[in-house]
């Protein structure tokens, strides 16, 4: 199969820093979509992945997940994009398309793998699949977005994986006016679920552990915040949600949380995969036909839902710009939680 060569930023191996390299793409397949990046947003993962924290990192390693930029070029057979479109790509560039999963949209579960945008195997080339860090992707039609053009492209870039992430639960969950939804944890993550839950009508809270987000999440769309420290803030809001969304990344204690959930009210988790600490206590869940569950991302549909969706409610994500070349300290502030909200690349940088 044919390729040609882009500029990408990517890392050699776990100990080193993310550097200029060369990467191969395919050449537009009849089903592709060829795109320039303009923006990149910047995920947890990317760092994971870069580090090998999770293990399983194929280097080099070009990580990148939240991508927005113009279609450059199209396959004969590709119907919903032509040449200077917008358009955006997500955390899967492919699947089989054709398991029960894949036919009802949920491409995210697919049951022979989806492939990921990075770290991922690409069908078509046989190597590890390279992300947005990079001036070009070449992505198969279907998994391709489009992207409304009454927004801030830059701050776009986040819903593709921040975004879609949270909008994913509201949906399944079947949030709307009225609904009471609870979000733990004000990162990336977290600031998207409030701004998405107020836009669908629905009261929310944040849980936060500190005292000085109270301000910054009501700007946000929260209608309270709760101080998860504070035993009788918690008490208060006793079987209250119908829907809490917990994006906290690391191993915590959900008993607390559980106890504010109305009877027949769903934790779910988006940010944390791996074994619980303390134990789940399961009497409030039985007493209460309470549930605690997971979600991964959101299908291709789903995430189409959610752009058109902030393209009416004019709705981003809030961001810092950074060149290409600062991305080895952005990973060091996002370690430290010092970023408000998302740092996005501005790829022209790489033509610097
Ligand atoms: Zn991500
Ligand atoms: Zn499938």
């Amino acid at each position: 199969m044919k390729t040609f060569e882009v500029k990408a930023f990517g890392a050699a191996s776990r100990e080193a820093d993310l550097e200029p390299m060369t990467i191969a793409r395919r050449e537009a397949t009849p089903k592709d979509v060829e795109i320039e990046i303009l923006y990149c947003g910047v995920c947890h993962s990317d760092l994971h992945t870069a580090r090998n924290d999770w293990g399983g990192t194929k280097y080099p390693a070009v990580p990148g997940h939240e991508i927005v930029g113009r279609v450059t070029k199209v396959g004969g057979e590709v119907t919903q994009f032509k040449i200077g479109d917008l358009a955006a790509v997500g955390c899967m560039v492919d699947s089989c398309q054709t398991c029960a999963n894949c036919r009802q949209d949920l491409e995210q579960y697919c049951l022979r793998g989806f492939t990921g945008t990075y770290n991922g195997r690409d069908r078509h080339l046989q190597q590890q699949t390279f992300g947005g860090y990079s001036e070009k992707v070449v992505v198969d039609e279907h998994f391709v977005l489009r992207v409304p053009t009454n927004l801030d492209l830059a701050a776009v870039a986040p819903l593709l994986c921040a975004g879609i992430t949270t909008w994913s639960p509201l949906r399944h969950w079947k949030v709307k006016e009225g609904s009471k939804v609870a979000v733990v944890g004000l990162g990336g993550l977290g600031h998207m679920a409030l701004k998405l839950t107020h836009a669908l009508g629905a009261d929310v809270t944040l849980f936060s552990r500190s005292a000085d987000k109270i301000q910054e999440a009501k700007s946000l769309g929260a209608d309270q915040v709760i101080i998860s420290t504070d035993e009788s803030q918690m008490a208060s809001v006793g079987n209250t949600f119908d829907l809490i969304i917990d994006t906290v990344p690391y191993v915590h204690d959900l008993n607390p949380y559980v106890a504010t959930l109305q009877a027949s009210g769903t934790l779910v988790l988006v940010g944390f995969l791996g074994e619980l600490d303390s134990a789940i206590n399961t009497s409030p869940m039985v007493m209460g036909r309470k549930a605690i569950s997971g979600s991964l991302i959101g299908g291709i549909a789903e995430t189409q839902e959610l752009l058109d969706f902030c393209g009416e409610h004019n709705i981003v994500s809030e961001i810092e710009m950074i060149k290409m070349q600062d991305i080895n300290e952005a990973y060091e502030r996002m370690l430290k939680s010092d970023v408000r909200y998302r740092f996005v690349i501005d790829m022209g940088s790489m033509k610097n």
